[in-house]
């Protein structure tokens, strides 16, 4: 595919500062593949370790080393050093895996459009709404807020003051409301006033698979009940630092409901940033979003090729 050889042109400081930490766990990668001589088990076996490390999972790891054998008995590699460009343009290829993946979210101008999202209780789930409301804004669409987390305390607190920053309106009832009943009524207020963007906060309660199914096949009739279409897209959170952990939560919500991608945060605190890559293998869920901090402007667009600069940028340094 060459994807290694487009990436001279590459670089948005933010994703190369917030993937700091996988990068220092993959950079061993560099100084390994620099100091081998020749290729033997025992680098392949070094390789394994550091992808292992950084959360890529083992099974996207296993398949990876196959192809990376593979690739390398094909093209008659010898040369350690000249891994790194398959090892890059095969990490491209098990997150696409022939298909086009659309970054971003989808809008349609013409539409109410609404989006919830759930996920583990302190993910980052009300501050990411507050980024997205933010970006939103900046980009003149009229946005509500829905503080359908109406069980743990504080939570409808915190998203007013991230309506406040983001200077967008909120929709709330008092703590202990049935949530489906806020949004309900936040939804009828929506149509009302002609808002573009519903940003629903959800708690995060995984209390059972059977109840967190309930619960969210519920709040989605009443999303259908005002707004046919539904909700344009239900973003799972992730908090990256969780590693094998979030993986998990993907395939527990990915089951309870219909999950349509993946805004992954607090990458600049992880070194795990390798679950993106699994998280899009085994459960096909797309990255929307990445967090790379707790300020309002640190929500950007998922964007593989920066994502893959950002883990190996010390293979591209001349
Ligand atoms: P919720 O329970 O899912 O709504 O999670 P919150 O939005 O309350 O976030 C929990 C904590 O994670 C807060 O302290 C946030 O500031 C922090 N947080 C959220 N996203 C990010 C991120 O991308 N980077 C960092 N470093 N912290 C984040
Ligand atoms: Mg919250």
């Amino acid at each position: 595919m060459g994807f290694f050889k487009i990436f001279k042109r590459k670089k948005n400081d933010k994703y190369k500062l917030g993937l700091h930490k996988t990068r220092e766990s993959l950079g061993t990668l560099n100084e390994i593949l620099e100091s081998s001589d020749s290729i033997t088990d025992d680098l392949y076996d070094q390789i394994e370790e550091v992808l292992i490390m950084a959360d890529i999972g083992v099974e996207v790891t296993l398949k990876f080393m196959e192809i990376l054998r593979r690739e390398q008995i094909d093209k008659n590699i010898t040369n350690p050093n000249e891994l790194k460009e398959i090892i890059v343009d095969e990490m491209f290829n098990i997150y696409l895996e022939g298909e086009v993946v659309k970054s971003g979210i989808d809008y349609n101008k013409d539409d109410i459009n609404v989006y919830m999202f759930v996920g583990v209780n302190g993910t980052g789930k009300t501050t990411s709404i507050g980024k997205l409301a933010h970006i939103f804004k900046k980009d003149k669409k009229k946005v509500l807020m829905i503080a359908a987390d109406t069980f743990r305390a504080g939570a409808i607190d915190q998203l007013k003051i991230w309506a406040d920053r983001a200077k967008v309106d909120i929709f709330y009832k008092e703590q202990g409301t049935d949530p489906s009943s806020v949004i309900y009524d936040g939804l009828m207020l929506a149509k009302k006033e002609g808002f573009d963007v519903v940003l629903i906060d959800t708690a995060g309660r995984l209390h059972n698979k059977v109840q967190l199914m309930a619960e969210l096949s519920k709040m989605r009739r009443v999303i259908e009940k005002v707004i046919s279409i539904g909700p344009k897209e239900t973003l799972l959170v992730i908090d990256a630092t969780t590693g094998q952990n979030g993986i998990k939560q993907a395939e527990i919500f990915k089951e309870a409901t219909d999950v349509t991608g993946v805004v992954l945060t607090k990458l600049d605190g992880s070194s795990k940033g390798g679950i993106v890559l699994s998280i899009k293998h085994l459960y096909n869920l797309p990255i929307k979003y990445v967090g790379l901090g707790e300020k309002i402007d640190d929500l950007v667009l998922f964007d593989i090729e920066e994502y893959i600069y950002g883990l190996f940028s010390d293979f591209f340094c001349e």
